[in-house]
């Protein structure tokens, strides 16, 4: 894997910040040390003060797979425009619409219940009298969801937001969200390669904590201690972005 912090990259990290980019980072093992304890994980000094430097040149946000709060908690007073939980999960305002498309459906049969789960739904026909009927009937009106997650159960119908969540997922909802042009990530695990895995061309750049030979990831650090090092040049090349706009 190529090093982004290598002479030969530098012309890549120098576009990115003259570029409307959103930059997105994992938490654990990328910009906190992993620790034995989970509970323990924290940015050291260093970083939060870069990072908290760095939100404030480009929009940022972080993508963890802790639950929102838990992660929301760890980087309080850094200015990011979102932190999000649960891989992409969380929060996730699609239940909203998939539940206005279903519920009145659900409704109109007898015996079926609509369960909302904040991240999914669940349709219980376990009480209705005519459950093939109620199934039928369910996933025609279902079949109007474009792209939402079917999945069956136990007299129960589970319905997933379309996209299968995921933290690439994510990066791209936000990077249309904030009207950004293109996106960086910075991630170092199985989970980010969601991310690292999504093939798009001059849009995104990604870049992964350590060396892997299966990555898809198209940049590499050697190891999360370089984490501050490409947060400093990335500040650093924001400021002389800034600087050579305002001389012309
Ligand atoms: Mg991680």
């Amino acid at each position: 894997m190529r090093h982004i912090l290598a002479r030969p990259q530098r012309e890549v990290l120098a576009q990115l910040s003259f570029s409307n980019v959103l930059l997105g980072f994992d938490f654990d093992g990328t910009l906190a040390p992993i620790t034995r304890l989970p509970d323990q994980a924290r940015m050291t000094a260093a970083t939060r003060a870069l990072l908290v430097e760095l939100a404030g040149l480009y929009p940022c946000i972080v993508i963890s797979g802790r639950a929102q709060a838990d992660v929301a908690r760890r980087l309080a007073g850094v200015p990011l425009r979102a932190v999000i939980g649960n891989h992409g999960l969380e929060p996730w305002a699609t239940s909203e619409e998939l539940r206005r498309t279903i519920a009145p459906a659900a409704a109109a049969l007898p015996g079926v219940e609509l369960e909302d789960k904040a991240y999914s739904l669940a349709l219980h026909y376990r009480r209705s009298r005519r459950k093939k009927a109620a199934r039928a009937a369910l996933m025609r009106a279902l079949s109007k969801l474009e792209g939402a997650r079917i999945v069956g159960g136990k007299q129960v119908i589970n319905v997933l937001p379309p996209g299968a969540p995921h933290k690439g997922v994510a990066l791209e909802r936000e990077r249309d969200r904030l009207g950004c042009d293109t996106a960086f990530f910075l991630g170092d695990d199985e989970t980010d390669e969601d991310v690292f895995a999504l093939d798009r061309p001059g849009r995104l750049l990604t870049v992964r904590v350590g060396a892997s030979r299966d990555s898809q990831a198209s940049f590499c650090l050697k190891s999360r201690r370089e984490v501050d090092l490409l947060l400093a040049r990335l500040i650093a090349l924001r400021h002389s972005a800034q600087r050579w706009r305002r001389a012309r």
